[in-house]
């Protein structure tokens, strides 16, 4: 079974992982011992999950482990804001403050008819030669003018999903999972697992 490394320590992102990929063995930071925060320095979706995958890559060659390592990174991007947060999502208003993060978009989006956004997760997948492959789901939808539903992770109870014709705050997590720029980027993550066996 080959052994991936998931450069997070999220509990719920090591979770979703875990469940999805199940026929592979998924660590975390914590397991294989990485202490060091990593800094997104990055100014896009790569950039920042490359940084990642680099510094996990690097500390398991210098413990001579060989193993394969995922790292993401997401956001949101608005049309209107000319791609913000983007990058910067986690800390738009406040350092990882989903509350004060929703308030500053809801404010930065007053009178503004554009209201198209849509989310992206990048995924890094490293090979233990250090070569790699990059992925990127999104999913689609409108910035609404108040929060509703009461998921309160993120920007979810502000985005509108086309998909699902409701906000992302006010559906259950299975059917959030099933359109997501995540899962869309695991699928494709999936495929390419399958040709590397
Ligand atoms: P990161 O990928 O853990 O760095 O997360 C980036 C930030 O983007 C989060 O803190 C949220 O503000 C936002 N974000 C990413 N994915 C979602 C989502 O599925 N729902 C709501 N907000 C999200």
């Amino acid at each position: 079974m080959k052994t991936i490394i998931l450069a997070s320590n999220n509990q719920h992102k090591i979770k979703e992982f875990k469940e999805i990929l199940k026929n592979f063995n998924i660590l975390s930071l914590e397991d294989i011992g990485f202490l060091d925060e990593i800094e997104e320095t990055g100014t896009t979706f790569l950039e920042n999950s490359l940084l990642k995958a680099q510094a996990v890559h690097k500390f398991l060659k210098e413990h001579k482990l060989s193993y394969y390592v995922i790292a993401d990174d997401s956001g949101l991007c608005v049309d209107a804001l000319g791609g913000a947060p983007g990058v910067y999502s986690a800390r738009y208003g406040g350092d990882h403050n989903s509350q004060a993060n929703r308030d500053k978009l809801l404010n930065e989006m007053q009178g503004k008819t554009n209201r198209n956004a849509y989310f992206v997760c990048g995924l890094v997948f490293m090979r233990p030669d250090g070569s790699y492959a990059y992925l990127e789901g999104k999913t689609f939808g409108k910035i609404t003018d108040r929060e509703i539903g009461d998921t309160s992770f993120g920007f979810d109870p502000l985005f509108l999903s086309d998909d699902l014709g409701k906000t992302f705050g006010e559906v259950s997590k299975e059917d959030k999972n099933k359109v997501s720029h995540r899962k869309r980027a695991i699928d494709k993550l999936l495929e390419l697992l399958e040709k590397e066996k």
